[in-house]
């Protein structure tokens, strides 16, 4: 994971000789404090290399958070053994290897009777209970218990916890309509949940800890009467409900230098195909980043950047590699920088309407070559 390494911070501005992802570990506590103040305590999740921002559990840990979130075992065993702090995880597989996860103390997500004798299994060999959050399915058929396997599972899960196998610690759901605050099914969700609380209790299961909210439901008040939300999103300035006075910081700046720029005549086509042609005379600027560092080929047609203040359009086809954006008379030469994401630029919002995607899906999309800079925070 070498993008994780940030290099030797470049100057505060001027010219980039690679492209750059620009983290604000400031806006990311900002982001965190928005969700702890709406909470009883936030874990942080980090899935996806921390969404794209890289290696930034300790600042986040730092700036408050009572725990990390993450979808591997393996992430979740680094991060344990890196931080010392409670990590949660909650996606893998019966034949996924528990031990080391439960010899670190890692939490652990369990759906199905499946996974409990995997993780009991593995606590009677390494000789410690494993940690475990039962996770019940509230609708979105997907990673946690169907609800007809709860009464199996909780009952299971009080006889191992009674033979010193695992430990209970919590119990956690999913919503599937959060982003709509209003729909009925949150409150469905809700009544569920706390259902499957009290069966789970019944059965010798008794959390210390629930948790169903994420972004939105915590943005909204859904959930955070319980003593833990899950924040993924939000801690990177998306707020999936799109409410108009959102209290996020967009936490992500791109920038990338222009590697060539070409006068070309008016009727000059650009690109594979040609897709765009040139109706006046004007200056072309080539960047180097394309789809496969994560700029939406299907935003072609649509996107902008920004360049010496000013917006130009990506035109022609997005490249592998490279784009070529039409930069008009702004007196544009190379190894000047455009602004791709962040700052005046566009927004990540943007991002996603003109690729017909979500924020979540454009910022884990950056890819490797970007060099990640984390700015603020600790590293100030
Ligand atoms: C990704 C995820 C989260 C975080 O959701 P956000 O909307 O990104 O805050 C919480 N819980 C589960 C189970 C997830 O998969």
């Amino acid at each position: 994971m070498s993008s994780l390494t940030a290099p030797a911070a470049p100057p505060e501005s001027g010219s980039l000789t690679t492209p750059e992802l620009r983290v604000d570990l400031d806006a990311v506590a900002h982001n965190l404090a928005v969700f702890r103040a709406a909470s009883r305590g936030v874990v942080a999740v980090v899935k996806a290399d921390a969404f794209g921002h890289g290696d930034i559990a300790a600042h986040l840990l730092r700036s408050g958070a009572a725990a990390l979130g993450t979808t591997s075992l393996a992430h979740a065993v680094a991060l344990r053994r890196r931080t010392g702090a409670r990590t949660l995880t909650w996606l893998h597989a019966p034949s996924d290897a528990f031990d080391e996860a439960v010899a670190e103390g890692v939490d652990i997500a369990v759906p199905s009777l499946e996974h409990l004798r995997a993780v009991a299994a593995a606590a009677g060999a390494v000789g410690r209970p494993a940690r475990v959050h039962l996770h019940v399915d509230l609708g979105m058929s997907r990673d946690g218990a169907p609800r007809e396997a709860w009464r199996a599972l909780t009952g299971l899960s009080g006889m191992l916890a009674a033979r010193g196998l695992i430990e209970p610690v919590g119990l956690m759901g999913h919503l599937s309509h959060s982003a709509e605050p209003r729909h009925p099914r949150n409150a469905t969700a809700r009544m569920l949940f706390d259902n499957a609380v009290r069966s789970a209790a019944r059965r010798g299961f008794v959390a210390r800890v629930r948790h169903v909210a994420a972004t939105a439901a915590t943005l909204h008040g859904a959930g955070t009467d319980l003593e833990l939300v899950r924040i993924g999103a939000g801690l990177y300035g998306i707020d999936p409900s799109h409410s108009a006075a959102t209290p996020l910081r967009p936490t992500m700046t791109l920038r990338a230098p222009v590697v060539l720029t070409r006068d070309v005549h008016a009727g000059t086509g650009v690109g594979y195909g040609h897709t765009w042609v040139a109706d006046r005379d004007t200056r072309l600027a080539t960047v180097g980043v394309g789809y496969a560092d994560g700029v939406p080929r299907v935003a072609a047609g649509r996107a902008e950047v920004l360049v010496r203040g000013r917006r130009a359009p990506v035109v022609g086809t997005v490249s592998m590699d490279q784009i070529v954006v039409d930069v008009g008379d702004a007196g544009v030469a190379p190894g000047e920088t455009v602004t791709l994401l962040g700052g005046d630029g566009p927004s990540l919002r943007e991002w996603a309407d003109w690729a017909g995607s979500i924020e979540h899906e454009i910022i884990t999309g950056w890819g490797e070559r970007w060099t990640r800079v984390h700015r603020g925070g600790a590293t100030q």
